[in-house]
């Protein structure tokens, strides 16, 4: 049996080192090019297959084991955020205005590190194992791994099962986060146009004004998740962006309203949807202005973990030494993981990081968000055992 948490113990400095070279040259969506650039230097000198630009900036590494198997992905995105960084760290971002804010620095590290693990044992392993390094997870609509999805990466040879891991600053340091089912939620952004007839300020009778009636299309909106989606659903709506006017005493043409709703299951979403639609415009025509509704395209699915190889694959995390498995609540965020689970199954779950002995107290995507690095060789490890133990047609046991 081999030990992949002591081979992580083992590399452990280089997997921090690697972080943190990340960490000071984060890079923003679909621009992830040193990144790739390191990502793919490391692979090629692990003797592991490697194709670049794919999908965009996107990195697949393809090492094929010494016995006969299946074909596990393991996946890891890259892209940094738009935030000056505030955290306090010696190693703090060199870029001005983009940040790891979100932790994807660790979970490139992680990933190289698991892929050097699994290239140091390569004549024990099963199969070919596939490592996607991903751009643009932060972006939305397209993302990265819907481009890297139509290059082919999940065919030739077809993958069998995929996982993906997050750091977590919710979470305990030494807890793993694990879910069957829908664990994240399909993140569908809207626009709704409210179109009036402007005029003074003074003489609002001669208008149709669009700002009066863009705060009752605000209050009423509510009333979606309220009076019209099944409670025992989750379902959330924000609106967080209102754009309208010029000057207190004129009355403008138009209001636009920014918003976002989450749902868990698609029955929900396709609903939740329709009704955002028919509120926004029925509330316009009562007021006599008309409504322009449209919701992003290609926003991200519902993240569906299937339940069987979530099950196989706490099983596996379970023989980690020194980590906690934690069975969660779903969280409203979105995730292009989701994508991938689409094409075949497997999980994405959760890595603690929250520790305030060390001042790892603030939460993913805040300016002073800040990694317990110690659970990074945890990370590593479960990555490297979930490949090996479900690149096993026998596996995992
Ligand atoms: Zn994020
Ligand atoms: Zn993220």
């Amino acid at each position: 049996m081999m030990d992949f948490l002591a081979d992580a113990k083992r590399i452990e400095p280089e997997i921090v080192k690697t972080r943190r070279t990340l960490h000071q040259h984060p890079e923003l969506a679909y621009h992830e090019e040193a990144t790739a650039r390191l990502v793919a230097e490391r692979l090629d000198a692990l003797g592991i297959k490697v194709k670049k630009g794919v999908g965009g900036t996107g990195v697949l590494g393809t090492l094929k084991g010494g016995k006969k198997g299946r074909v596990v992905a393991l996946r890891a995105d890259m892209d940094g955020l738009p935030v000056q960084e505030m955290a306090d760290v010696e190693f703090r971002s060199k870029v001005d205005g983009a940040m790891h804010a979100c932790g994807h620095d660790t979970h490139v590290a992680m990933l190289l590190g698991a892929a050097r693990i699994l290239a140091e044992n390569r004549d024990q392993l099963h199969g070919t194992i596939k490592f996607l390094f991903q751009p643009a997870e932060e972006h939305g609509g397209r993302g990265g791994a819907m481009p890297m999805i139509e290059e082919g990466v999940m065919k030739d040879p077809k993958v069998d099962y995929v996982f993906g891991l997050h750091i977590d600053s919710t979470r305990k340091s030494g807890e793993f986060g694990v879910r069957e089912g829908a664990i994240m939620a399909a993140p569908d952004r809207f626009t709704v146009k409210v179109i009036g007839r402007g005029g003074h300020g003074s003489a609002p009778h001669e208008t149709v004004d669009p700002i009066y009636i863009a705060a009752h299309v605000i209050l009423s909106l509510q009333g979606v998740s309220s009076r019209m989606i099944n409670p025992i659903r989750p379902f959330v709506i924000s609106v967080g962006a209102v754009h309208s006017g010029t000057k207190e005493n004129i009355i403008p043409d138009v209001a636009t309203l920014e918003g976002t709703i989450r749902t868990l299951d698609e029955a929900t979403r396709k609903l939740a949807k329709k009704k955002v639609e028919e509120v926004a415009r029925g509330v316009c025509k009562t007021f006599g202005a008309s409504a322009e509704v449209e919701f992003e395209k290609d926003a991200y699915p519902v993240t569906v973990n299937d339940p069987k190889a979530t099950e196989k694959a706490v099983r596996v995390l379970k023989r980690l030494p020194g980590m906690k498995i934690k069975h969660i609540e779903a969280i409203l965020g979105g995730e292009d993981f989701s994508r991938f689970l689409q094409k075949a199954p497997g999980t994405f779950y959760f890595l603690g990081t929250d520790n305030p002995a060390k001042g790892c107290v603030y939460p993913n995507h805040s300016s002073k968000f800040k990694v317990d690095e110690d659970v990074l060789k945890y990370g590593a490890a479960s990555l490297a055992m979930l490949a090996y133990e479900f690149g096993n047609p026998k596996g995992p046991a």
